[in-house]
């Protein structure tokens, strides 16, 4: 049975939009794609952005699936944020805006953290922190991380920052897997008005693991906290080190850190990255996404806990000495208007976020953000999750007032950047609502048939990536094998993200859900986010997901979870619609046979909905890992919703 990507009416409306304003023919950027592809020289030019101490020999050394990128060369990434900017007039322009949940602010210039990275790297070389050795970072979101990240990296140590919302559990899990000698926490961090007591659950957590030999803390919220012999004062350390630390001269392929993945799909890995090379692709990645002019104030609202904080918050635009927004808290606290009213403050120019908070946003009501002056936004970003086209027709029109492009930037923890954007940096092209539109210059992503044949244009398929680039990680930490297996054995030599896919006839990347997602109904596959995007193109429903059971004819029958918008109830009359507007906008095949009401959906705690839970509850079969879940009371919420269905149909 065909393959065909056949979107019908409304569906297809949404998706085959192009929005043109302003926009450019394409050919420099055709141009610029085909002759990155062709020579290898590309990646050098990008390479020679940076300052290296000596050059390397060789540009790639290719041993499937090892790669290491400009051989020999020696670098620092914290020399090339922080001394660099030192010889230009970045030296007092503001790095971090920084504000706290409580509104308390912090303004820090690209030399004030020249000063702090520099003593803290000191006082880590005091405790014995050298070259290879690795850091467990966990911190809120303030200053102080990118300051212990900067110090790590000055040292040529590996950092391995776990985003602070993590149990005891998940920390003891990193730690002894990474065996790092110290971590970094404070005593608390501030969510929602109430502090979390960080140094407790550090403390509770190291009880397991034999590798640390240093606890230090930064005194954030002066609660009280136990003393062990083992514990240091942040500001001690700091308050006795000398000013300034030499940057260690690692080779181009040395591990700048160390990164577990969001877990949505399973167990997190633990993702390598060397430094010349993430650091190239890293420079190049943000220059043509972002095109951060000295003026710009960009926010990326991610947590440095996540990959995209890594990239995007500390080395991509730091690199560029870009000023930068931090905020420490929740995004609707204390009322849910708390992103706009930043923008308005600040005149945030960039803002880079996710489809799930903007769901959130959507869900509450545009009199928020139209209550306050977005004026100053000229670009706007997405990532994470495919962005449903009513959910980017909403950020279009509502934030971006219809003047703002939007980029689509579709990547991984592994990919080290975005592999698949838009480039406003390079040239503007149409936007289609819900497509990242197209791979980056020296990304060659092509879309694969279950048996690794290419795919004609408008079929979809499994995304790969044919040629190593130098944002790719070098392993999985200590485990070479696995890393073999799960990115390079589907098709062989070539990089397997695990993401279902298609590129249409404009030549335009739709990513269409996770492979492990894809659903087998009546002999066609269905990527998940082409039914959540039809869901969420109802008026109703704020949030989708969908998952399968087995299916005597039809082979597997399709299961939504659904939340509603605000005015809005639960009811059988809205079910039948809903399975109306399924039939009306997608087709027969899309209709859902079993649909459940939830109030909330099982998340992991960077916000990607953890279909894997929904397939185990209606499959009745275990749930697996869920050390990365956000809020456990949404796997209840839908095993009771599944329960109670199931009681009335029995
Ligand atoms: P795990 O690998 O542990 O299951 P994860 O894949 O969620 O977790 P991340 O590296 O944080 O870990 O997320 C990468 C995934 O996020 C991609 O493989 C893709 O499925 C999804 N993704 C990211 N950005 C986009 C985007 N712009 N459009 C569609 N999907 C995206
Ligand atoms: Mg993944």
């Amino acid at each position: 049975m065909s393959e065909g990507f056949k979107p019908v009416k409304l569906y297809e409306e949404n998706l085959r939009l192009k929005i043109t304003k302003g926009s450019m023919d394409g050919r420099k950027l055709r141009e610029l794609r085909k002759n990155a592809l062709k020579d290898m020289k590309f990646w050098e030019e990008q390479a020679n952005s940076l300052t290296w101490f000596k050059g390397w020999n060789n540009i790639l050394e290719w041993n499937p699936p090892f790669a290491r990128w400009f051989v020999d060369g020696l670098i620092n990434a914290s020399y090339n944020i922080l001394d660099k900017h030192m010889e230009t007039n970045v030296k007092n322009k503001i790095a971090i805006l920084w504000e706290g949940e409580n509104e308390e602010r912090r303004k820090l210039t690209y030399n004030d953290l020249y000063i702090q990275v520099n003593k803290f790297a000191n006082g880590l070389k005091k405790l014995g922190i050298g070259k290879g050795d690795r850091i467990t970072i966990y911190l809120p979101m303030i200053p102080e991380l990118p300051i212990a990240m900067l110090a790590s990296a000055r040292l040529g140590a590996i950092h391995s920052i776990i985003f602070s919302g993590f149990s005891a559990q998940s920390i003891a899990d990193r730690i002894n897997n990474s065996q790092s000698k110290v971590v970094i926490t404070a005593d608390g961090g501030y969510r929602r008005g109430k502090v979390i007591k960080l140094k407790e659950i550090v403390d509770d957590a190291i009880r397991s693991c034999d590798s640390i030999k240093n606890v230090i803390t930064f005194n954030r919220t002066n609660i009280d906290t136990p003393i062990n012999s083992i514990d240091k004062k942040w500001d001690d350390i700091v308050n006795n080190a000398d000013d300034y630390c030499e940057p260690e001269n690692v080779e181009s392929n040395h591990p700048l850190f160390i990164l577990y993945t969001s877990g949505t799909t399973g167990k997190p890995k633990g993702v390598v990255h060397g430094t010349g090379g993430y650091l190239t692709y890293a420079y190049s990645t943000t220059k043509w996404i972002f095109d951060i002019k000295p003026n710009d104030v960009y926010w990326c609202t991610a947590d440095i806990g996540w990959v995209t904080g890594h990239t995007y918050i500390v080395y991509g635009p730091m690199l560029h000495g870009a000023t930068t927004i931090m905020y420490e808290g929740a995004p609707d606290y204390p009322k849910v208007d708390r992103f706009w009213s930043i923008i308005e403050k600040y005149k945030v120019s960039i803002l880079y976020t996710t489809p799930t908070a903007l769901r959130m946003f959507m869900r509450f009501g545009n009199q928020y953000p139209e209550s306050h002056d977005l004026s100053s936004l000229r670009l706007l970003g997405t990532v994470g999750e495919p962005i449903n086209p009513k959910v980017w027709q909403w950020y279009y029109k509502i934030i971006g007032n219809e003047r703002c492009p939007i980029v689509d930037t579709w990547w991984q923890t592994e990919t080290g950047a975005a592999m698949i954007s838009g480039v406003p940096g390079i040239e503007l092209v149409p936007m289609k609502p819900g497509s990242a539109t197209f791979p980056m210059p020296g990304i060659d992503a092509v879309i694969f048939d279950e048996e690794g044949k290419e795919v004609p244009p408008n079929t979809k398929g499994y995304l790969a990536i044919r040629k190593p680039w130098p944002g790719m990680l070098l392993t999985l930490w200590n485990d070479d094998e696995k890393y073999r297996q799960v990115y390079w054995s589907r098709f062989p030599n070539m990089y397997y993200p695990g993401d279902y896919a298609l590129i249409d006839d404009d030549g335009y990347l739709w990513l269409l859900g996770r492979a492990d997602d894809v659903l087998k109904v009546a002999g066609h596959r269905i990527g998940t986010a082409e039914l959540e995007s039809a869901l969420v193109s109802h008026e109703s429903v704020a949030e989708a997901a969908v998952g399968s059971k087995p299916h005597d004819i039809k082979g597997e029958s399709i299961i939504a979870f659904l939340v509603l918008r605000e005015g809005y109830t639960s009811n059988e009359e809205l079910k039948n619609v809903i399975v109306d507007h399924m039939r009306n906008v997608v087709g027969p095949i899309a209709t859902p046979e079993e649909i459940y009401f939830v109030n909330k959906l099982p998340k992991t705690r960077s916000g990607k909905i953890m279909r894997r839970l929904l397939r185990a509850v209606v499959n009745e079969s275990p749930i697996g890992d869920i050390t990365t879940m956000e809020d456990s009371t949404a796997i209840d919420e839908v095993k009771k919703a599944y329960d109670d269905l199931k009681k009335t149909i029995r």
